[in-house]
């Protein structure tokens, strides 16, 4: 799996990797730079682990001051920053290269305010999804956008990529919970977007920031909005004898304007390895199984069930198992979330992220079984169906360099299928490295063209994040 490039490290950063590392050893606190090389050796990858780069040095600043510090000083000698979360990209988006210096926040995860009175958090940008929900649920509160891997992704990060979740149908995803930022540009200058307030005058700078991969500036601190917890919760798991059936059931709770707060699909080879790891209570005799979770008084969720599970009878459903306790409900989640993990134990796997209108899962879902037999390959099928964001798991050999290009080629051939249905190549994963060169299939060149010139309005010299996103060729000279 080498085909995907990295721009040529700059000769000129690297000659003066001594004197740059000593540069910013001045800049920050004692334990704040790594630079020794096999101590840079975790930051060489993220959860697309299949590239690596170990990066010049790493910066580990714990104010906003020093990121600005660090920032200009970037800036001035043309070195590329790549800032880094958790680094649990799974599109690459945290990849470094070899002539980078990377900004990571985990030193910033302090939690700075938090306001009931105006429902929101305002947090460093090193903490953890999770964290805000765990400060807040004593007060009956939580932070919606729930990723799989909210225990260890952080909230810059889950900006960076626009994240989303199980429970974002209901609730939005990031751009739809986030009302401020500070931010670092490229030059250093430190700025603030949004507030508490609900909308701000003027060009929405947060809604570009929202999901621009950490090209625009690195996000110091972050102003999210909370949400009361609803009086109660119920997941429900609907088993089908066909994943095109259970594709078209979602279509049709959401056509009969039913939002329930999450639709997840799991397919056969999905629900057996969650179950296996998770002894979440899955049937074992269906191809697909919905997890449907509404949410309200017990008369809401008893009504909103009623009609969903008369949808679902029209759809031929195999299986109706109401969670009977908040253990059993818990469970139910473990499974779910921890797919991606359980997939891992089993195999290696890369993770597609496409989004299509609802009524083309079924005819996505066909085309994605034709193309992965075609190529010899194995899939499990985990997504937030109600949101349209399709998960295909694609299992493959990463010691045999002629599966892993398989797999590489049936993954992109499923996101162009994605694109050619109406959807897009992203849902809540980012671009990253991994979906780079397939920006060309989702947008014709005068699109591409409008978005790197917006890109290039905050940082003219593409410095910061620079091999992502866009493909390499055809960009405007730096
Ligand atoms: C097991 C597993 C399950 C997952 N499940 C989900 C899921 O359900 N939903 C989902 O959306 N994603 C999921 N992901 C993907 C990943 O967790 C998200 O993309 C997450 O938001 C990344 O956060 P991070 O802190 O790890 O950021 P990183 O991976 O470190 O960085 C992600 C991107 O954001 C940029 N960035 C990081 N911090 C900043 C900052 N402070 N300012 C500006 N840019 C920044 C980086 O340069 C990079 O481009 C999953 C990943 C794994 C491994």
């Amino acid at each position: 799996m080498e085909q995907i490039g990295f721009l040529p490290p700059k000769a000129a950063v690297l000659a003066r990797r001594d004197e740059i590392v000593g540069d910013l050893l001045d800049l920050l606190p004692e334990g704040c730079l790594v630079h020794e090389t096999r101590e840079l050796v975790p930051f060489e990858t993220d959860a697309f682990v299949s590239y690596r780069r170990v990066p010049l040095a790493v910066a580990l600043p714990e104010t906003t001051a020093q990121v600005a510090a660090v920032m200009k000083y970037c800036h001035r000698y043309g070195i590329p920053v790549v800032p880094r979360g958790a680094g649990t990209s799974l599109a690459g988006g945290a990849i470094p290269q070899e002539d980078a210096v990377v900004i990571g926040l985990s030193k910033m995860s302090r939690i700075l305010d938090i306001d009931f009175a105006n429902r929101t958090a305002t947090v460093q940008a090193g903490v953890t999804n999770l964290a805000i929900s765990d400060a807040v649920s004593p007060d009956g509160y939580f932070y919606a956008p729930d990723p799989s891997s909210q225990l260890a992704c952080t909230i810059g990060g889950n900006i960076g990529m626009n994240s989303g979740g199980a429970h974002c149908l209901k609730y939005g995803v990031t751009t739809n919970n986030l009302l401020g930022v500070k931010m670092v540009l490229v030059d250093g200058t430190v700025i603030e977007l949004g507030g508490k307030a609900l909308d701000a005058p003027g060009l929405d700078l947060l809604g570009i920031v929202c999901g621009s991969e950490g090209q625009l500036g690195i996000v110091t601190e972050a102003t999210v909005r909370l949400i009361a917890k609803p009086e109660g919760a119920r997941p429900v798991l609907f088993g089908f004898d066909s994943s095109e059936e259970a594709g078209a059931c979602v279509a049709d709770i959401i056509g009969a304007g039913i939002i329930p707060v999450a639709i997840e699909f799991m397919d056969r080879p999905a629900i057996a390895i969650c179950e296996a790891f998770a002894g979440a209570g899955y049937p074992d005799d269906v191809e697909a199984l919905l997890i449907v979770e509404v949410e309200g008084s017990e008369t809401e969720m008893d009504d909103m069930l009623r009609a969903i599970i008369e949808i679902a009878r029209r759809h031929g459903v195999k299986v109706v198992k109401e969670s009977q306790s908040a253990t059993q409900a818990a469970l139910i989640w473990k499974g779910r979330k921890s797919a991606f993990g359980a997939t891992g134990r089993i195999a290696d796997y890369i993770c597609m992220d496409g989004t299509v209108p609802l009524s083309q899962l079924p005819h996505v879902l066909r085309g994605t079984a034709e193309i992965i037999e075609r190529h010899g390959l194995r899939v499990a099928n985990v997504f937030h169906a109600g949101d349209g964001n399709m998960h295909p798991l694609i299992l493959f050999n990463a010691n045999d360099p002629e599966d892993a290009a398989r797999a590489e080629q049936a993954g992109n051939e499923i996101l162009k299928l994605c694109v050619d249905a109406g959807g897009c190549l992203t849902g809540e994963h980012g671009v990253g490295i991994e979906k780079r060169d397939l920006m060309r299939h989702q947008y014709a060149e005068v699109d591409l063209n409008q978005q790197m010139a917006v890109r290039a309005a905050f940082d003219p010299q593409w410095i910061l994040n620079p091999s992502k996103v866009f493909p390499l060729e055809g960009r405007p000279a730096a």
